[in-house]
């Protein structure tokens, strides 16, 4: 019947979409120079209800591997580039760490299962309110969203175990590497934003030194910047 249930749907489509993710892992193996994701991560994958961060019109469509609009021009990354990204945090469970770009709050649910405290920032107000509501709605009470430009980052919170971009920028920021702490990794597609960009991982290291290298491949919407 037409009318069979969301969550037998979603449960299904939730499956596959993890089989997606397995799949995608194994073909860029030696370029992320892994086999496998933490498993911690792709529990969360599969826990969290990536249907409900889509609009009702592309709810059908949340779970196929590839990003979805979510209005005002920016898009929700691929359950890959999700499940490859928080992987790279090395999330712990006493983790805090800074989104800049929640966009529709996925990216955001998914850390907040992985670690203690998300902090997320988007540069789009009405954005930031309906991921701020959507997640407050799902019972994720370990995320808090801002609106700002999160170039500069969050001082009042810094510094942080991780922290993860979710939008191209030109060049790392450096108050971002700035409010990480030593050990402590920041994940962030750098490159021209009509272009494709680099995912870089950067750690800063105990001593306080800084290295990067370039995981993958990506296509991400431009950081834009506020008015100083
Ligand atoms: N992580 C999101 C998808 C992000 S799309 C999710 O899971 O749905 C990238 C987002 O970054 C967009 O919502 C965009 O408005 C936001 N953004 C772009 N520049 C920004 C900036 N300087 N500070 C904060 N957010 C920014």
């Amino acid at each position: 019947m037409v009318t069979a249930s969301w969550t037998s749907a979603t449960a299904a489509d939730r499956k596959a979409m993890l089989r997606d993710i397995l799949e995608e892992v194994a073909m860029t193996r030696y370029e992320i120079g892994k086999d496998a994701l933490d498993e911690r991560v792709m529990a969360a994958m599969a826990k969290v209800p990536r249907e409900r961060f889509v609009g009702t019109y592309d709810r059908y469509r949340a779970f196929v591997n590839g990003p979805l609009p979510i209005g005002y021009g920016q898009t929700i990354s691929q359950p890959y580039i999700v499940a490859l990204m928080s992987d790279l945090l090395e999330p712990r469970p006493d983790s805090i760490v800074l989104e800049v770009g929640t966009g529709s709050g996925y990216q955001a649910a998914v850390l907040a299962e992985l670690v203690q405290q998300v902090y997320s920032m988007e540069i789009i107000d009405a954005l930031a309110s309906a991921a701020g509501e959507r997640l407050q709605e799902l019972g994720y009470d370990n995320v808090t969203v801002r609106h700002g430009d999160g170039y500069r980052g969050w001082p009042e919170h810094a510094p942080f175990d991780g922290i993860i971009v979710t939008a191209a920028a030109p060049h790392v920021p450096p108050p971002l590497v700035e409010q990480l702490k030593p050990g402590g990794r920041l994940v962030i597609p750098i490159g021209e934003p009509a272009d494709i960009q680099q995912l870089m991982l950067v750690e800063k290291r105990g001593d306080g030194s800084v290295s990067s290298r370039s995981m993958l491949m990506v296509a991400f919407v431009p950081l834009t910047r506020s008015q100083p």
